[in-house]
């Protein structure tokens, strides 16, 4: 199945003849920049300045625009108090504030005083928080006054290194926390970004903890070339769009594209601080006219559970290009885009080390559906033989790199592209692992067609060996997803003496199904009739799958529980 594009303006970024363009096109080479001259102060100083580079809805509807000019005069502001504090070059700066104006200030403001940056999710508890802020070595936090009273009060004495703690909004300011307007309204708002080198490190950014202990990734002041390349040809962003970006702003996405990206085009961002709700964000994709959209497929999944005549019911026709992230984009979520949303969804794939997109269904390009599209220009991608443990097998320093089509490989890059993370934070071990032969090894599992579409099987690790076969859980979840009743499923290999593993599915139903027996006969049936062999030989139904922050299904805790393990760091798992 491929949904055929045609007729792209010729106003488009994208690349007319993929391969021959991909591969001519080359990096910029890496100049000294800062992001946030980048993504504010260059637009400050041109006729983009009085353009709105912000457009916030808070929790309550209320509505805050900046503009660029107003952005680059606090982001001065929030530049100079850090400079007031002595807070220096290098130095942590972290934020536990949801999308709220202050985000963005204090995220852009940090990057202008060649400070580091480390966003957490808000809705973190105070144990996560201080593992993270101890392992960043955290010397100012930004936070709201009630994130504070809950979440770091509880903890401040076991963080020495934790120098000031900034809440916004107004008086009475916390015992022990500084009021974070008081402070800018004393400084000025002139300020010039020194000199910043491309090497110098920007932003740390810890993954999602879907496998495991989350890792803390090091990225540079160099990534915005990937960013803004990325988002042109992966988003197809272009002067005049209005762009939503829904991931949170504590994860990769919700920085280098809910934040970097688009501001560096200098395009108007919204952000809407209210939680996942169906009929609030077709509200806001309507009423703020959205033209490009970038979301999820659990956000996805969720839209399409409440089906096709609610989207029915709003005014999209501003929207011109949807994309996904962060897992793997079920064939008949892109489908249903294009009947309920009249738009097909183009899947892309890449990871908080990677820093940017490496590989996507280009806006110019024909989607397939289920597939995770090819190379982004200046992304060599590859599938290596593996070994026996599911990773890349390496003799000697070397690896092999899968020729042939539909033979599945652990994804490779090779190494180079400007947002590539230049370090596991306090783990040179762990970061000098994950190379190999000049590739970085990216530890999921993929297979590559004819047409040079990747296609995601599995996290190396999530690879379940029953009877003889390997099964990616994607493939068993996208045939259930198939299933009317079905609206999200998630798939394990379970222990069994005979088959070695036997895949277990946990189904999570559409409103109005039943979990009875006789449905529980029939999704069988309908998976043994789809996949033979590697169907789901057992299933439960399960209303509450455990999902990551940043909305992945948590398989190894599906697992866990299921086996009566310990379920080992729950800190990103959603509450
Ligand atoms: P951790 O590394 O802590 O276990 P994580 O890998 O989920 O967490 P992220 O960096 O947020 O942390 O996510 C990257 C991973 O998400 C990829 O390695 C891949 O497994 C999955 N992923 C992202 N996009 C896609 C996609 N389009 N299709 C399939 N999988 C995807
Ligand atoms: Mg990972």
């Amino acid at each position: 199945m491929i949904i055929h594009k045609r007729g792209h303006s010729a106003a488009s970024p994208i690349l007319a003849d993929y391969e021959s363009e991909r591969r001519a096109y080359t990096w910029p080479p890496p100049a000294d920049v800062n992001i946030a001259w980048q993504a504010v102060d260059q637009h400050a100083a041109s006729a983009a300045r009085d353009r709105v580079a912000l457009r916030c809805i808070g929790r309550d509807d209320s509505l805050t625009e900046l503009t660029y000019l107003d952005l680059h005069l606090r982001t001065n502001r929030f530049a100079n108090v850090l400079r007031g504090l002595g807070v220096g070059r290098g130095e942590r700066v972290f934020t536990l504030l949801g999308r709220v104006p202050e985000l963005y200030v204090t995220v852009l403001g940090t990057l202008k005083n060649r400070s580091v940056l480390a966003p957490l999710f808000s809705a973190f508890g105070p144990e996560p928080i201080r593992e993270r802020l101890r392992l960043g070595d955290g010397r100012v936090l930004v936070t709201t006054p009630d994130l504070y009273t809950r979440k770091i009060a509880p903890i401040r004495e076991a963080l020495p290194g934790l120098k000031h703690v900034l809440v916004t909004g107004q008086d009475p300011t916390p015992e022990g926390a500084l009021r974070l307007e008081k402070l800018m309204a004393t400084v000025g708002p002139a300020f010039e970004i020194p000199p910043t080198e491309a090497e110098d490190m920007a932003l740390l950014h810890f993954t999602s903890g879907t496998t495991g202990k989350p890792k803390g990734a090091v990225h540079v002041h160099g990534a915005v070339a990937a960013h803004m390349a990325t988002a042109r040809y992966a988003l197809d962003l272009r002067p005049g769009d209005v762009y939503w970006c829904t991931a949170d702003p504590g994860w990769v996405t919700g920085m280098s594209y809910g934040v970097i990206a688009p501001l560096a085009l200098g395009v108007t961002l919204v952000s809407d601080a209210g939680e996942f709700d169906a009929r609030r964000w077709y509200r806001t994709l309507q009423d703020q006219r959205v033209s490009v959209w970038y979301t999820a497929p659990t956000a996805l999944r969720m839209l399409m559970r409440h089906g096709r005549d609610l989207a029915a019911g709003y005014d999209l026709s501003h929207l011109r290009f949807i994309a996904s992230v962060g897992e793997p984009l079920n064939p008949e979520v892109v489908l249903w885009g294009q009947e309920a949303l009249g738009l097909p969804i183009h899947d892309n794939w890449w990871q908080t080390e990677t820093g940017a997109i490496m590989i996507s269904n280009y806006a110019s390009m024909d989607i397939k559906p289920g597939s995770m599209g090819r190379p982004m220009p200046g992304v060599t991608a590859a599938l290596l033989d593996r070994g026996a443990d599911g990773r890349a097998r390496i003799t000697g320093g070397r690896v092999t790199v899968i020729e042939e089509p539909g033979v599945e490989g652990e994804l490779a890059l090779r190494s180079g592209w400007p947002s590539m993370f230049r370090g596991y934070l306090n783990d040179p071990e762990r970061y000098a692992k994950a190379f190999a032969g000049g590739w970085y090894l990216s530890g999921d599992v993929a297979r590559r067609d004819e047409d040079g579409y990747y296609w995601f099987v599995a996290r190396a690790d999530d690879v379940i060996k029953s009877a003889g076969h390997l099964i990616g859980p994607f493939e068993v979840e996208s045939v259930l997803m198939e299933h009317p009743a079905v609206a999200e499923a998630g798939v394990i290999g379970k222990p069994d003496a005979v088959a070695g593993e036997l895949v277990k599915a946990f189904v999570t139903l559409k409103p109005g199904y039943q979990p009875t027996p006789a449905l529980r006969r029939e999704l069988t049936a309908f998976g043994r009739k789809r996949l033979g062999a590697v169907a789901p030989k057992e299933i439960a139904f399960d209303q509450h799958l455990p999902h990551t922050r940043s909305g992945k299904v948590m398989r190894r805790l599906l697992k866990a529980r299921e086996l009566g393990l310990p379920e080992g760091d729950t800190s990103t798992l959603e509450s």
